[in-house]
């Protein structure tokens, strides 16, 4: 059986013009949703996350307040920065693009963020109104993950999901909201420490690899019709060649997309799975962000 390949390009393209109807209905009301984007040094990969971030807020009608700053700016600078964007009235969300340089304690820096921007859902506040199942901003790649669930009405209620990766930014999340009870799936989370893998991840009726290893996942580790959800983004250089030379390389997810698109029975390919909805889900925590706070004031 060959898997239905999910096209995250175009789920994401429905939630950003859900995004950018949100932004003009504001926009009647003379509110513009603007995001304070800080970005630290001059890495290639987060300049150019910031880019795509930049233009997808530009298409839908929303605004970046750019804020540049070299590599060794001081923490104290950095978070008097995000203090007065705190204090902004026209600022509704704040992003600051991780990583940071090793000198700038990133809790220190998150934990700053008045938790009524903090459209990246990272923190502490965010991550705990996720796990009491609070309302609140939901990490945009775990949220962008089950909107391709909801989407494509793959069922999760009764579902035994398996979840490769803890991270604070994706795997853990995403495993607190599976067994939230409007989703219901049975979890396992693996790690590092999991012994055996792949006796795990061949229970899994959703099987979601967030543990940025390339082609951790083969098709003999997948269940027959499973869903199987490629979050991983791994360079890989390209063998041979001058380009090889100049750094050239391929992106490739955590699964193996070849061998195991003939077993699933959905699939996530990289890119154009989960990484387009993740910007997309970043537009609507934006929009919403400005709604909250431009709220009009209920009546005495
Ligand atoms: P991370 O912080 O490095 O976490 C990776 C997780 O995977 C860790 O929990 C680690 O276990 C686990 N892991 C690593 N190798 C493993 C193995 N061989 N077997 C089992 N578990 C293993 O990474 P992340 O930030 O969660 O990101 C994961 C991947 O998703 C990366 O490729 C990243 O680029 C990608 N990503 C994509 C998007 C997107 O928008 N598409 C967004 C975010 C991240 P331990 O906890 O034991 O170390």
């Amino acid at each position: 059986m060959a898997a239905r390949v999910i096209d995250g390009g175009k789920i994401a393209r429905k939630k950003r013009d859900e995004a950018a109807a949100g932004a003009a209905r504001l926009k009647a009301r003379g509110i513009t949703p603007c995001l304070g984007v800080i970005l630290v040094g001059d890495d290639p990969a987060s300049l150019s996350y910031v880019r795509g971030k930049e233009r997808a807020l530009e298409e839908a009608g929303m605004t970046g307040r750019d804020i540049r700053l070299p590599r060794d700016v001081t923490e104290e600078k950095l978070l008097g920065i995000i203090k007065e964007l705190n204090a902004d009235r026209l600022v509704h969300g704040i992003l600051v693009q991780l990583p940071l340089p090793p000198h700038i304690r990133e809790d220190r820096v998150i934990t700053a963020l008045d938790p009524a921007k903090d459209v990246d859902g990272f923190h502490p506040v965010s991550a705990g109104n996720l796990v009491l199942g609070r309302r609140g901003f939901l990490p945009c790649t775990p949220r962008g993950i089950l909107a391709l669930l909801e989407e494509m009405k793959i069922p999760t209620a009764g579902a035994h999901a398996v979840v490769v990766g803890r991270s604070n930014l994706v795997g853990r999340p995403l495993a607190n909201l599976l067994t939230r009870r409007d989703l219901n799936a049975t979890l396992t989370v693996c790690h590092t420490g999991t012994v055996d893998l792949g006796s795990y991840t061949r229970q899994g009726d959703i099987l979601i690899a967030a543990a940025g290893k390339a082609g951790l996942i083969t098709a003999d580790m997948v269940k027959d019709g499973a869903v199987v959800i490629d979050v991983g983004v791994n360079r890989v250089p390209v063998p041979g060649g001058e380009n090889a030379a100049a750094g050239a390389y391929r992106l490739r997810g955590d699964v193996d997309f070849e061998g195991v698109s003939k077993k699933a029975s959905y699939i996530t390919p990289v890119p154009g799975g989960v990484g387009p909805m993740t910007i997309a889900m970043l537009l609507l925590n934006l929009l919403r962000a400005a709604e909250d706070l431009c709220a009009p004031a209920p009546a005495p």
